[in-house]
């Protein structure tokens, strides 16, 4: 399903603005990032959204979109993005977006750019629901929210007219995700009718559609008030979009990895079918404990070179009968929950692998693409390079194979 991201940058901020703060929300920085472009960057790692379209203010659209071309230069979107002129009321700014979406979108996700803190996996569990799912008809309207914690009063003036009942209510948050020509349809209605509304659902509502409801995220704030500037100079651990930092109180580290699997038949003990950064490719088998992923282990040890931990064979040692045969992206993924938990920001990664067998070209895009997901890094943040040795070595002679990895990242020591 082609669908695209709207990302709504143009309010005012004027609650902000009361408080004496001159920057607009939106424009707001965290780790050396425009709100915005932080919500951007989190679409573009989800794999799930193929473009976006950026609306700003008309007071700061040339300036806000020559930030989001050098924003684009330095860490890479990897997808096409838009900007547009916002509009007077939240709804017109959306409408503006989504009357600048190409031809062929079929799906949007609207996003205030204000909330910078949702995860890849939310974007995710938007998107299913407007997939048909087995014998049912998709839904056309998905949006997250969470539980309400407080007690809510609806009032009257300054008396209580009623207490909600608390378990009846919840608290939405964006993006929202929507099928769209729906969503056009409801805007269409909504400037003809003179609705004005506070989120796009209520506009769908107002259709007489369902809207179905999914999981937010509690750390998906909304920056509003001068308050909640404060978490802006927190690590929001958790959130789904590392990799994005800048943040200058870090220091800069690189890691590196090198590993080697020798070939081996394919009926010899610990004969592992080969398989690099968790791809299968045909080639010959390796002899390894576990699965034998050359590139993962090489990875790893990047990874643990950065995190100053030693190395993969003292962490899952060759002797641990419970590895035998086990897939290296665990090793991995254990790796980087240390690195998540550590507050390491990896910036980007660069391997190679070198063998004169098996061809590596037709399979390594999609290497590059199951690296940089398991990295939780955008694709450009990831090189992957194949070599052969000229038939000099053990390589040369296809006896083995052999990999190495660099990994830079920002942590504090
Ligand atoms: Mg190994």
């Amino acid at each position: 399903m082609n669908i695209w991201a709207v990302i709504l940058a143009a309010g005012q901020g004027s609650r902000l603005a009361r408080a004496g703060c001159a920057t607009k929300k939106q424009f707001l920085e965290y780790q050396g990032r425009p709100l915005f472009w932080r919500s951007a960057l989190t679409f573009a790692q989800s794999g799930v959204i193929q473009g976006v379209v950026f609306v700003f203010p008309e007071n700061d659209f040339l300036p806000a979109q020559e930030q989001v071309i050098d924003l684009d230069n330095t860490d890479g979107l990897g997808m096409p993005w838009l900007a547009v002129v916002g509009g007077a009321l939240r709804q017109d700014s959306v409408f503006n977006g989504l009357g600048a979406l190409p031809d062929g979108v079929e799906g949007v996700m609207v996003h205030d750019a204000a909330r910078p803190f949702f995860s890849v996996e939310m974007v995710e569990r938007l998107r299913t629901p407007l997939l048909p799912q087995e014998g049912e008809a998709p839904h056309q309207a998905v949006i997250p929210a969470v539980p309400v914690k407080d007690t809510i009063k609806s009032t009257d003036g300054d008396l209580v007219r009623e207490t909600l009942p608390r378990a009846e209510l919840c608290a939405v948050q964006t993006p929202q995700a929507f099928a769209l020509p729906l969503l056009v349809e409801a805007h269409e209605r909504a400037r003809s009718e003179g609705w004005e509304v506070t989120d796009d659902a209520s506009m769908v509502e107002r259709l007489g559609c369902p809207v179905l409801i999914v999981e937010g995220e509690e750390n998906n704030v909304k920056i509003t008030t001068p308050e909640d500037l404060a978490l802006l100079d927190q690590s929001m651990p958790g959130t789904g979009a590392s990799g994005t930092g800048a943040s200058g109180m870090k220091t800069p580290c690189v890691g590196w990895g090198y590993d080697v699997h020798k070939y081996v038949p394919e009926d010899s003990p610990k004969a592992r079918p080969l398989k690099l950064g968790g791809i299968s490719v045909p080639g010959p088998c390796v002899q390894a404990h576990s699965d034998g992923d050359v590139l993962l282990h090489a990875l790893t040890d990047a990874l643990l070179g950065c995190l100053c931990q030693g190395d993969i064979g003292q962490r899952f040692p060759d002797s641990d009968p419970t590895l035998d045969g086990m897939n290296s992206a665990i090793f991995l993924n254990e790796v980087m929950q240390d690195i998540h938990d550590k507050g390491v920001e990896l910036a980007h990664a660069d391997l190679t692998v070198i063998a004169q067998t098996p061809k590596l070209a037709p399979h390594r895009d999609l290497i590059r693409k199951n690296v940089a997901r398991l990295l939780h890094l955008p694709i450009e943040r990831v090189n992957m390079k194949a070599t052969t040795e000229e038939g000099l070595g053990f390589t040369g002679a296809k006896e083995g194979i052999k990999a190495v990895a660099s990994v830079t990242a920002l942590r504090d020591f």
